[in-house]
């Protein structure tokens, strides 16, 4: 795609996301098995496009989310905690036939997490074209794509068509790849993940995931081939060691804020959400990497994907306890 230098990579005004909404439950003990009975706990509200969009509200960016739930208490969780912290949701359906979807976790001693998902064949495996809300693409000013959500063919086609239409009407788009193991299964998801990357322009990877998305054999290779290929910021999420932005001309390393982890669920989609709604706004990438940073890191200090989730003054509060310094 050809560069235009002159437009903001984050254009400003309602930001949309599309994708999967669930429940979460968790295993209470490190190393817990599911394979024998053990305590577990929720549910929380979760699926990594509402805990993005549920912070770029909390931020005060106006946003939107295009899901579906069932018609029953995890669907409700969901959609009354999004409605109350800022989220508009009329692009959510209820779909009578299906459940909600859910995603039950246990952490390993090392760190690593497993997920048992039950998304596809939930209500959130119904979203498809027909699902697309024109009032809500009419706003739409920026749309934001979670990798996570590419797991059904009808979903990458109505991926497709939002992204054509949003980039057609003057619109950004970023791309969290966030791609979990299980959907590299599907085929065709490497076309899929091309076609996206080549109408984003603010692109979020985990560090690992840098190298899946290029040919190159070293990051910063990689990362100047998304950038030459017409991606205007990236910017590689790397846990506890912070996160580095490059756009070609500038680079930036910006180191974590000291936590205690309790939870490191929902963290990459709180700096994501934190840095689109703040350069949504106009900000520097410099603030906006700051608030991001400390969205990340108070996200995991929270146990619950969506628990972490924090306003802009909470940040400033957090940022100045952690660190001394106020971003005021
Ligand atoms: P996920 O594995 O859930 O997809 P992610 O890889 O997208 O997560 P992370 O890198 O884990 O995202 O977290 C995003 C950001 O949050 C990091 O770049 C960092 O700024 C902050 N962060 C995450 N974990 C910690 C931590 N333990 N301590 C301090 N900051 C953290
Ligand atoms: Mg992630």
């Amino acid at each position: 795609m050809a560069k235009t230098e002159a437009k903001p990579d984050v254009r400003p005004g309602c930001i949309l996301t599309m994708g999967e909404i669930l429940v979460e439950i968790l295993a209470t003990e490190i190393g817990q098995s599911f394979r024998q009975a053990g305590t577990l706990i929720g549910p929380f509200a979760s699926g990594a496009p509402a805990i993005f969009i549920d912070q770029v509200a909390k931020c005060g960016s106006p946003c939107a989310i295009i899901g579906c739930v069932g018609d029953d208490d995890f669907g409700a969780l969901n959609v009354e905690r999004l409605r109350e912290d800022g989220v508009d949701v009329s692009g959510i359906s209820v779909i009578k036939a299906a459940t909600t979807g859910s995603a039950f976790v246990t952490y390993r001693k090392d760190g690593d997490r497993d997920f048992i998902y039950n998304i596809t064949n939930s209500a959130s495996g119904h979203l498809s074209v027909s699902e697309i809300r024109e009032h809500l693409l009419k706003d739409c000013r920026h749309f934001h794509v979670m990798g996570s959500s590419l797991f059904s063919f009808r979903i990458i086609e109505a991926m497709k068509s939002v992204i054509e239409t949003v980039k057609a009407n003057g619109g950004t788009v970023s791309f969290d790849p966030n791609i979990r193991k299980e959907m590299l299964r599907i085929p065709e998801m490497r076309e899929a993940l091309d076609f996206i990357l080549d109408y984003t322009d603010v692109f979020l990877p985990s560090g690992h995931e840098v190298m899946l998305l290029a040919s190159a054999s070293t990051e910063k290779a990689a990362i100047d081939e998304l950038l030459n290929r017409g991606v205007r910021e990236v910017v590689v999420k790397r846990g506890k060691d912070g996160c580095s932005y490059y756009d070609g001309k500038d680079e930036r390393h910006v180191q974590a804020l000291p936590v205690t982890e309790v939870d490191p669920t929902g963290a990459g989609d709180c700096f994501g959400g934190t840095y689109i709604a703040c350069r949504a706004q106009g900000m520097t990438v410099e603030r906006a990497l700051a608030y991001a940073g400390a969205a990340g890191a108070r996200a995991v200090t929270y146990r619950g994907p969506m628990e972490g989730t924090a306003t802009l003054a909470e940040l400033d509060a957090f940022i100045k306890e952690r660190a001394g310094v106020s971003h005021g």
